[in-house]
């Protein structure tokens, strides 16, 4: 009984053995404005997708990313499935990715037969070596996906060159990149089709799981509707456009609920401060870490044009039997640091769908030594105290 009562004053705090994590990786954003747009919504008995609050999210997204046309989606991995349909993608067409990113990156494309072309990353951001990928590129490439890991973009104009150089097709997965940018244009805005997350995790939640499609590119726009309505024309009979509605072209119910619509409604009137919340742990943890002695290559890199907003905070250990021990040190201080990808190239699913285009020479490294550091919004100063000493008291395993 007692160790339910410790559980219940820690709230979500995870009981290891008998040791107790007091500062769990992660908590889902709220502000306290949800509660009343989901009332609202429940009140309205209008809770199907594209109503009130969808349309709100819409138009916000539309006129501050800013975007030619956005729909929210059930996920960030729906939106992905949505660009794949998009762009026709077919079997035997082969899309360039980083091997390191999640596996729904993959999955959108290899669901409709697509090849995956691997390619490796840069140490400094953890994402896409851009000048790896146009040897990736052969007669059957039909689109490059950048992925912009912890919120920290691309180099989007080497990207954009050597898509626009071979007639390719660009779609961002910027589902960590939600208030981040790249010289002064939103993440997910610097391409053809870009796709956001607001999953529990993200800096931002649509009540736990939810996506955006970004269209940047006129073309994609009224097939993406059609995608989002299970290939009907459903949205241009609710405006009033047509007087039936048809099956027109492939699609799926990639339609959220008005209740995620206005759970995200909530957050979207405190964007701003929840991003400068987490820049702000950010900063604090940056600046601890900088001050120890420990190697400068173990700190993430945030290149010139580049606005980050704070999604992840990672440190690097020297290898992955120096970042098992750290885990685990701070386990016992009771913080729970977690690592991230395992390389997509490398599981039985990536052989078969995909292939590593030239040599594996970071992926493999340097996913297996880094490290996320706990981060979410209100963290207190003594619980990012906590973190920072103990991750201190370890610096060891960080040095070279
Ligand atoms: C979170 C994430 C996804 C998937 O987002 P969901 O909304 O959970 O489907 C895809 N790609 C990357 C890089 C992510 O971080």
């Amino acid at each position: 009984m007692l160790f339910i009562g410790i559980f219940r004053i820690l709230g979500p705090a995870q009981i290891k053995g008998n040791l107790v994590i007091v500062i769990p990786f992660n908590f889902a954003c709220v502000t306290g404005l949800e509660n009343e747009f989901i009332l609202d919504a429940i009140k309205s008995r209008d809770l199907c997708g594209n109503g009130k609050y969808t349309q709100y999210c819409q138009k916000w997204f539309e006129k501050n990313l800013p975007c030619v046309k956005s729909l929210m989606t059930p996920s960030c991995t729906h939106a992905l499935e949505m660009a794949a349909l998009l762009i026709d993608t077919q079997p035997g067409d082969e899309i360039i990715m980083p091997s390191y990113t999640f596996t729904s990156t993959a999955n959108a494309f290899a669901l409709r037969g697509a090849k995956i072309v691997f390619v490796d990353i840069k140490t400094s951001t953890m994402n896409i070596n851009e000048n790896e990928i146009e040897s990736a590129i052969t007669p059957n490439t039909k689109a490059i996906v950048a992925v912009h890991y912890a919120g920290v973009s691309c180099d989007m104009d080497l990207i954009n060159g050597i898509a626009k150089k071979h007639q390719l097709i660009v779609i961002e997965d910027a589902a960590q990149g939600i208030c981040a940018d790249y010289k002064g244009r939103a993440l997910g805005t610097n391409s053809h089709i870009g796709a956001i997350s607001f999953h529990a995790t993200k800096n931002i939640t649509s009540g736990g799981e939810g996506g955006l499609l970004i269209i940047n590119d006129a073309q994609f726009a009224e097939r993406a509707e059609l995608i989002r309505e299970k290939g009907t024309n459903r949205a241009e009979f609710f405006k009033g456009l047509a007087d039936k509605y048809f099956w027109k072209d492939l699609g799926s119910n990639y339609t959220p609920s008005e209740l995620q619509a206005a759970y995200l409604w909530g957050q979207l009137q405190q964007i701003e401060q929840i991003t400068q919340n987490r820049i702000n742990t950010w900063n604090n943890y940056h600046t601890a870490f900088s001050q120890a002695d420990f190697s400068r290559t173990a700190l993430p890199a945030i290149p010139k044009g580049r606005k980050h907003n704070a999604h992840i905070f990672y440190l690097k250990a020297k290898d992955n039997s120096s970042r098992s021990k750290l885990i685990n040190h701070c386990k016992d201080h009771g913080v729970a640091a977690v690592s991230h990808y395992e390389p997509l190239h490398a599981t039985r699913l990536g052989e078969s769908v995909g292939r590593f285009n030239g040599e594996d020479r970071h992926t493999s490294v340097e996913s297996a030594r880094i490290l996320r550091l706990p981060l979410w919004y209100n963290m207190q100063p003594d619980q990012i105290n906590q973190v920072i000493s103990s991750v201190l008291a370890a610096k060891n395993y960080l040095s070279d």
